[in-house]
């Protein structure tokens, strides 16, 4: 079999409607899970596509049958006029989904002109509700301001649900459980707990500092018994509501419970590859050939060989196991 004309689809016969696209590598946090504190290399201005090169992109994305897209980084605020952008992809047809992930510093003074481009949906990433510890992971201080954030944007009624994920690690996450329960019970975020994954800068992931979902969802339920939502599909999310009350909360567990079975993405990072996997070793480059020319049906046939080739799934778990060589802010999480 080979990869043929209509929707994406991979060998394995997953259909691919999920695009995630990064528009920058650079980022106004140094989140320790996710870049050093110091020396990261940037991108230059000249290698990223323009806004005018991503819409071609995922206009033809679109037309190989991708729904939903989801803008990413990267901090995805800190470049420059980034709602445009997303008036530019909400043009494009065939396109259901709109979503932002943003660490949310910059949330405040954008809010209104992401919900006027037409914004569907924003994850605000935060991984602890209390200020110095918020410094202390983020290496800023600047929980006030991202809690602002998602206030302004949670004013806007129609981008909902509104997510707010946390990274789970070990030895730092279990003291943030019950101040994030209360925000699920006090407010209509759902709060999500991803598992640490070996996609930081300082290489300092083990599988011991992985906080599983499950080890959450038991200490939760010391206090507040859950009880689980039905699956959405694709979801990578298990999802639960609290028993004795209002809120929802959920784990994201790629590690403990990979659920590349039921994965539909692409990821497009900054400067034009795509890329098949977060731990993909290998990328397929399409800015090149986009400058160089190539019409909407070679950068098709582009996309739909590389998509075929999809990765059946990742092997953190395995013995042998490389990572990748870009980590989390230069793939676009
Ligand atoms: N800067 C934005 C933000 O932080 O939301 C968007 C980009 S960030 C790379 C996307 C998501 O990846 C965030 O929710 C972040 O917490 C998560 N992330 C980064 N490094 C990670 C890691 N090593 N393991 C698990 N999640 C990670
Ligand atoms: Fe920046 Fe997001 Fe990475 Fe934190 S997780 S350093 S906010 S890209």
């Amino acid at each position: 079999m080979s990869a043929e004309a209509g929707p994406l689809r991979d060998a394995h016969g997953r259909a691919l409607t999920d695009l995630r696209v990064s528009v920058t590598d650079r980022c106004n946090f140094r989140c320790r899970y996710c870049m050093p504190a110091e020396g990261m290399r940037w991108l230059e201005r000249s290698d990223l596509l323009t806004f005018e090169e991503i819409t071609r992109l995922v206009r033809i994305f679109a037309e190989l049958g991708v729904t939903h897209v989801r803008l990413t980084g990267g901090e995805p605020l800190a470049r420059r006029d980034f709602p445009e952008l997303v008036r530019m992809l909400r043009g494009i047809e065939g396109i259901e989904d709109l979503a932002l992930t943003t660490n949310g510093y910059l949330l405040k003074r954008y809010a209104d002109a992401l919900v006027e481009a037409g914004i569907d949906r924003v994850n605000v990433s935060v991984d602890s509700l209390a200020r110095d510890r918020f410094h202390e992971i983020t290496r800023r201080d600047a929980l006030p301001q991202v809690l602002e954030g998602l206030a302004a944007i949670a004013r806007h009624e129609r981008v909902r649900p509104i997510k707010v994920n946390a990274v789970a690690m070990r030895d730092f996450t279990e003291d943030e459980v019950w101040r994030f329960c209360e925000l699920a019970r006090s407010s209509d975020y759902q709060v999500r707990f991803i598992e640490f994954m070996p996609l930081d800068g300082d290489r300092s992931w083990s599988p011991e500092a992985v906080l599983t979902g499950a080890e959450l969802r038991a200490l939760i339920e010391t206090r507040h018994p859950l009880v689980e939502l039905p699956r959405e599909p694709h979801a990578t999310a298990r999802v639960f509501r609290f028993a004795d009350g209002p809120g929802e909360i959920g784990f994201i567990n790629p590690v403990s419970e990979p659920f590349c079975a039921d994965c539909n993405r692409l990821r497009l990072t900054a400067e034009g590859r795509l890329r098949t996997c977060l731990f993909s070793l290998r990328e397929t480059d399409l800015r090149e050939p986009l400058r160089a020319g190539a019409s909407d049906e070679e950068l098709a046939e582009l996309i739909r060989a590389a998509a075929w080739r999809k990765e059946l799934k990742h092997r953190v778990n395995e013995p042998g196991f490389v990572p990748p060589p870009r980590t989390m802010s230069a793939i676009g999480g």
